[in-house]
């Protein structure tokens, strides 16, 4: 059930002291391991036939630093790559990836609380500083009332950072800074939300403070993947996500963490955990029933002091093959095997090279800087014409200094 690596990664918890010999026998003082439990982006092919998930956030709604928040990374063997959420700080995590903002295209928001989806900002105007060439394309649901939903709710995005855009306008690759949004019915049940290339994508309606949250599925290539977003246990997610290849399900800090950690009140963490979340023991029972290849728990804080009653919560339901998230967690999926490791992230990372020429937009027809502020430059014209000259000797350049 579990790939080699799989194991490795949980004896290790377990046994770590016991297998240390092991481990020293495939040492050389000169060469390179054979096999590495480490996941480096950008160093392995992706086979045709597999799917890599990865996690760029697995924390609870407020930030911190050891755990973004929502967001998980779906790449598969023909190419293509999904996003399913981009909560606050997970495109930190996206960025050490390596992978060019023209194939982080496509994005799927399960609902709009911040944790989910507050980093969609950090993609798409990461992406126009990149020289994002295509659109950027973000699907979510509808809500009870249409300022609810995704579409309003990214048109005002749009409106707040016309300054942002603006600034890049005439400058950095115009084709893309538009967001494409498609907004669906929150209420459909295993609709067809996405399906291009061999690959489709449904949603089902989720349980989760407003109408308006959504689950999803991915299926390619005989593969299966499920993403539950945020969600109270619902009766679709039980009947549509049976026997799944891998599933993410959040599993929320159970009601007495809530309280001793967070200090809130019995009564509201009674609620959050359980009636507006999936308490352990819930996603426990979710996965005892619909018995996933593996069942990936998600959306706790995962600290030496939480996990020990998180994860006793959950086994005392379910003993299938199980992770409890963190971030960069790296899940490789075939059809015979499952290898799931960490990434190890590159943290001097800059932006992957345009994927093909830039093609800047007309530059803005309004005048956007006034006489008034160009009045208060201090030019320093030996300096900058020797910076100028400097550069277009060095890379054949024929950039001419604005004369003040
Ligand atoms: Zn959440
Ligand atoms: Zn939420």
């Amino acid at each position: 059930m579990f790939g080699r690596i799989t194991k490795a990664l949980f004896l290790g918890i377990i046994f770590g002291p016991l297998l240390s010999s092991a481990v020293y026998a495939q040492v050389s003082p000169t060469q390179a391991l054979s096999e590495r439990s480490i996941y480096f982006p950008g160093t392995e092919d992706l086979r045709p036939d597999e799917m890599r998930i990865t996690s760029c956030g697995t924390g609870q709604p407020t930030i911190r630093p050891k755990q973004a928040a929502a967001c998980w990374l779906v790449e598969l063997g023909n190419g293509d790559k999904f996003l399913f959420d981009i909560g606050a700080q997970s495109m930190s995590r996206i960025a050490g990836y390596k992978i060019h903002y023209d194939f982080l295209d496509k994005v799927f928001i399960s609902h709009l609380h911040m944790d989910h989806y507050a980093d969609l900002t950090a993609l798409w105007i990461g992406g126009l500083k990149a020289n994002r060439t295509v659109p950027l394309r973000v699907w979510g649901p509808s809500s009870f009332a249409a300022e609810y939903g995704i579409r309003a709710s990214l048109d005002a995005l749009q409106e707040a950072y016309i300054w942002e855009v603006t600034s890049a306008t005439g400058k950095l690759d115009g084709r893309g800074q538009r967001i494409e949004v498609t907004e669906f019915d929150f209420s459909g049940v295993n609709q067809i939300v996405y399906q291009e290339n061999g690959v489709t994508i449904r949603s089902m309606p989720a349980i989760h403070d407003l109408d308006g949250a959504v689950s999803y599925t991915l299926e390619w290539n005989g593969l299966k993947f499920a993403y539950s977003g945020d969600t109270s246990p619902n009766k679709w997610w039980i009947d549509l996500t049976e026997g799944f290849d891998v599933s993410v399900h959040e599993s929320f800090a159970p009601p007495s963490t809530l309280i001793e950690k967070q200090n809130y009140g019995a009564e509201f963490a009674l609620w959050l955990s359980t009636l507006a979340h999936t308490s352990p023991p819930q996603f426990a029972e979710i996965m005892k029933l619909t018995k996933p290849r593996l069942a990936v728990a998600y959306h706790f804080y995962n600290d030496h002091d939480t996990l020990p009653e998180q994860l006793s919560l959950i086994r005392e339901i379910y003993d299938g093959p199980l992770v409890m998230a963190l971030d960069n967690m790296v899940i490789n999926v075939t059809k015979e095997d499952i290898l799931v490791r960490r990434a190890v992230l590159d943290d001097e990372v800059w932006p992957m090279a345009p994927n093909r020429p830039v093609e800047p937009a007309e530059k803005p027809k309004m005048e956007v800087m006034s006489d008034f502020t160009r009045s208060g430059e201090y030019f320093m014209t030996d300096i900058l014409q020797k910076l100028w000259d400097d550069i277009n000797r060095e890379y054949g350049s024929n950039a001419q200094l604005p004369q003040r």
